[in-house]
């Protein structure tokens, strides 16, 4: 039986990974986790009674730690997906970005060169290795241009999977994956933030529609607070993802691809979709940091989304739209979902967990 260790398995993109695995392959898959005071395990939690799947402590930032797991599991893939994964944070701590997204990886080849050279490397890489963009689409040609410490840290993670490639014969991939989001993702990103948001607003005006029959109310809530709107991103669904990651890894040769949808759409856009899907008509008002989005409720106007600088970058990516058509017609990715269904899951599955959080304070 081959073994596949996949690092990072308590996020979004390791816990999509291992489930398209145990669905797609009959290899044995050992997820890497970092120990914690506190386990962050519900990303796997659904994965604990599998005889495929078990854990491991694997920390990227300790090379003994990585060398050990190497030489006695002697996997045949390495999938690497442990990683500081948020752009925001990456200018408040830039060494420990830096420490985990290319010492780590750097720490991974060196284990696997020494102890099981054969076995087949993927390194995460991210379409912020862009940053300010020469051209549009971005293909795996774009010239590196970051533009965060984050983006910075993924190019130089990309540097090192080529050397080692070209001097030790290795076969690691450092695919250029674009935003890539879903129900299992952080809440410091702005897909997930808003989504959320969206489902807690409708949980209250829902409450308060119900209170109307019997009394006039108006609905209390927060709006939803963001800092830039206006830039764009090509998002798609991280569990379309990990099917191109898979191909990449079992091409004869080594060679890097673009992960992208190939369209691109501001963070307004996405506010006016998600609300939508919850029902809102909204509309916006004000400009620059006083832009304000509402809806309307009677007369009153409900504030729903409001601007806070706090939320702006030191630098931002303005737009980012990925080409990848090489690995459709090259390695056969076919990606399922698309930017209106990926923002209907995410605001259905917000909404969905906030009336049972109600149902269950409703019966306690
Ligand atoms: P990124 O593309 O990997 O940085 O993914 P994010 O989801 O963190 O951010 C996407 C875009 O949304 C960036 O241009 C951010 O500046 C913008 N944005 C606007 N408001 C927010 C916010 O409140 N949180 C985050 N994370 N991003 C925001």
């Amino acid at each position: 039986m081959k073994k596949v260790i996949v690092t990072g398995v308590t996020g979004q993109d390791g816990s999509n990974m291992v489930d398209y695995l145990l669905r797609e392959t009959d290899h044995m898959i050992i997820g890497g986790v970092r120990r914690l005071s506190v386990k962050n395990h519900q990303n796997i939690e659904h994965l604990q009674d599998e005889d495929r799947f078990f854990l491991i402590d694997l920390d990227v930032t300790d090379a003994q730690n990585t060398d050990e797991v190497i030489a006695e599991h002697k996997p045949d893939y390495f999938i690497n997906f442990a990683a500081n994964s948020f752009v925001g944070c990456s200018w408040d701590m830039p060494e420990q970005v830096f420490e985990t997204n290319t010492l780590g990886v750097l720490r991974c080849l060196e284990s696997i060169k020494k102890f099981q050279p054969n076995c087949r490397f993927y390194s995460a890489g991210s379409s912020e290795e862009f940053g300010n963009v020469d051209y549009s689409p971005q293909d795996i040609n774009h010239p590196i241009k970051p533009r965060s410490p984050y983006g910075a840290s993924k190019a130089a993670a990309r540097h090192l999977v080529k050397v080692y490639c070209e001097s030790y014969n290795m076969f690691a991939v450092h695919g250029i994956l674009f935003n890539h989001e879903g129900t299992k993702r952080g809440e410091e990103f702005v897909t997930r933030k808003i989504t959320k948001g969206v489902a807690r607003i409708h949980s209250v005006v829902h409450d308060v529609d119900n209170w109307r029959k019997r009394k006039s109310e108006k609905p209390k809530f927060e709006p939803i607070e963001l800092g830039n709107i206006d830039s764009k991103r090509d998002w798609s669904d991280s569990e379309d993802f990990v099917q191109g990651v898979w191909l990449m890894l079992n091409q004869d040769t080594p060679r890097n691809y673009v992960l992208a949808s190939g369209e691109t759409h501001s963070i307004r856009e996405f506010v006016e979709k998600a609300f939508k899907h919850a029902g809102f008509k909204g509309f916006w008002e004000g400009e620059g940091i006083d832009e304000k989005y509402y809806s309307l409720d009677g007369e009153h106007k409900n504030l729903l989304v409001r601007i806070n600088p706090e939320f702006y970058r030191p630098a931002e990516v303005d737009l980012l739209l990925g080409n990848s058509i090489p690995i459709r017609e090259e390695l056969g990715w076919r990606p399922k979902s698309s930017f209106d269904k990926l923002v209907q899951k995410m605001v259905e599955f917000d909404i969905n967990a906030e009336n049972s959080i109600k149902g269950r304070e409703g019966t306690s």
